[in-house]
C-alpha cells in the first residue's frame, strides 16, 4: 500500500485552488480517520509505505530538518513501515520524482513487495500516474484543487478511510 503525504495522511495548506505542504512542524496535522485505517490496512497484512515528493527542500524553501521532524510526527501517530522521500526538483531530473515510479520500485525491491497486488493513494495526477507506472491498482482522493488529471485512476473516494474500508472489502473476501 502506497501513500501519498500532503492531501492523504496530513492536510495540505490549500492557496488559490492549490495545495502546498505544510511549511512548519505545528501545521503538520493528520487528517481524520487515517491513524485507524493505517492500523487497519497493517493488521489485515499490508504494508504501509509513504511516498512524498519534497520539492520545496531541493528548491531551498524548505529544510529536511523539519521534513524528518514532520516524519517522526507522522510515525508516531500512524502505522507507516516506510517513508520515502524525493526531494529532488522538476530541473534535477530525477526517477524518484513522482509521476516517475522510482520510490515505488525501490520500496518493492526493499520490502519484496508484489506491484501488481499493490495500491498507490493520491491527491493529485503525479500520484496516480506514478501509481499506474508502477502497475498498482490506484486511488484517487478528489480535494477538489485547481489542477487535472491526466490518466484515469480505478477508484475515485473521499479520503483514506474510504479507500482503506474498499481495500479491506476486497482482501477479506
Ligand atoms: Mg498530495
Ligand atoms: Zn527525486
Amino acid at each position: 500500500m502506497f501513500l501519498d503525504r500532503d492531501g492523504v495522511i496530513n492536510r495540505s495548506i490549500v492557496r488559490n485552488g492549490r495545495p502546498y505542504a505544510p511549511l512548519h512542524l505545528d501545521e503538520f496535522e493528520i487528517l481524520p480517520g487515517v491513524s485507524q485505517a493505517t492500523r487497519d490496512l497493517r493488521g489485515a497484512g499490508l504494508s504501509i509505505i509513504v511516498v512524498t515528493n519534497q520539492p520545496d527542500v531541493g528548491a531551498g524553501r524548505q529544510t529536511r530538518d523539519v521534513v524528518e521532524a514532520m516524519h517522526d510526527k507522522m510515525c508516531a501517530e500512524i502505522a507507516v513501515d516506510a517513508v520515502k522521500v524525493c526531494y529532488h526538483i522538476e530541473a534535477d531530473g530525477c526517477d524518484c520524482r513522482k509521476p516517475l515510479s522510482g520510490m515505488l520500485l525501490s520500496a518493492a525491491e526493499e520490502f519484496d513487495i508484489s506491484l501488481g497486488k499493490s495500491f498507490m493513494v493520491g491527491d493529485r495526477w503525479r500520484d496516480v500516474d506514478a501509481g499506474h507506472a508502477a502497475g498498482c491498482r490506484t486511488y484517487f482522493i478528489d480535494q477538489g484543487y485547481d489542477e487535472s488529471l491526466r490518466q484515469t485512476p480505478d477508484h475515485f473516494v473521499a479520503d483514506l478511510p474510504e479507500a482503506a474500508r474498499h481495500i479491506l472489502s476486497m482482501t477479506l473476501k
